[in-house]
């Protein structure tokens, strides 16, 4: 199965993609660890997306492009992958195309998850994540079992720079106008199914499987 999973910041794309790719043993590719791996390293691609990352802003498409480029001709997404974070805009959606149709791996199922503005400003506030591996918990509606420590690996967990108020109005903003265009151009090639993003993580994720045949 190769699938997007869409929606604005805090929507709920993580904690729905590790699930999914758990039970559909899929690669979970999110461009957002990638990147703060990459930011966490030192490397040069971290250093030149560092800022706009501190700022809420898109980091430039075409290092985003080119890390996906780079991230999708390995061999563990031959056999289905799940796409968190990307693409952001039309002119990355037809970058992937251009990769999937080199790979000869057509995208399948496009779900875009929504969830009002509110609700996203609760979920992110109280995000806490986990720099070891990625796992994301909340402080009220998804806990981890031992105060500030992650289930999975037991690493302190910490909360990202940009889950602060001012950083997470302007994602919203980014989001607000960047997707309009996105789902229509998903809408155009028929991929698309919206799934309701409010209610517990089993509730949303019984929903999107419902979808995924
Ligand atoms: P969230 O899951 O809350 O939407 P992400 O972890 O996906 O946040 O993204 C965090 C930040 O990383 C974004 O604000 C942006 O700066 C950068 N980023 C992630 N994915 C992309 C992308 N596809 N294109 C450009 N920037 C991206
Ligand atoms: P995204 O990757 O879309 O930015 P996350 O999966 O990181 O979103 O979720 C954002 C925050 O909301 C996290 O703190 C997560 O634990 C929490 N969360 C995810 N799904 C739900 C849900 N259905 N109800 C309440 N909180 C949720
Ligand atoms: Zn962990």
């Amino acid at each position: 199965m190769y699938l997007v999973l869409l929606g604005p910041p805090g929507a709920g794309k993580g904690t729905q993609a590790t699930a999914l790719s758990r039970d559909y043993g899929l690669a979970h590719i999110s461009t957002g660890d990638m990147l703060r791996s990459a930011v966490r390293d030192g490397t040069q691609l971290g250093k030149e997306a560092r800022d706009y990352m501190d700022r809420g802003a898109l980091v430039p498409d075409e290092l985003v492009t080119a890390m996906m480029r780079e991230r999708l001709q390995r061999d563990d997404a031959k056999k289905g992958f799940i796409l968190d974070g990307f693409p952001r805009n039309v002119a990355q959606a037809e970058q992937l195309d251009a990769i999937l149709e080199e790979l000869d791996q057509p995208l399948e199922l496009v779900v875009n998850l929504q969830v009002p503005e509110a609700e996203l400003i609760r979920r992110m506030t109280g995000r806490r994540v986990c720099p070891g591996c990625g796992e994301s918990y909340h402080l009220v509606f998804n806990p981890p079992k031992s105060l500030g420590i992650c289930d999975q690996c037991g690493e302190d967990l910490i909360q990202r720079d940009d889950d602060k108020e001012a950083t997470v109005r302007a994602r919203l903003e980014v989001y607000g106008r960047e997707n309009a265009p996105l789902v229509d151009y998903y809408n155009a090639t028929g991929l698309l199914v919206n799934v309701d993003g409010r209610g517990t993580v089993d509730q949303v994720y019984e929903r999107i499987r419902g979808e995924v045949k």
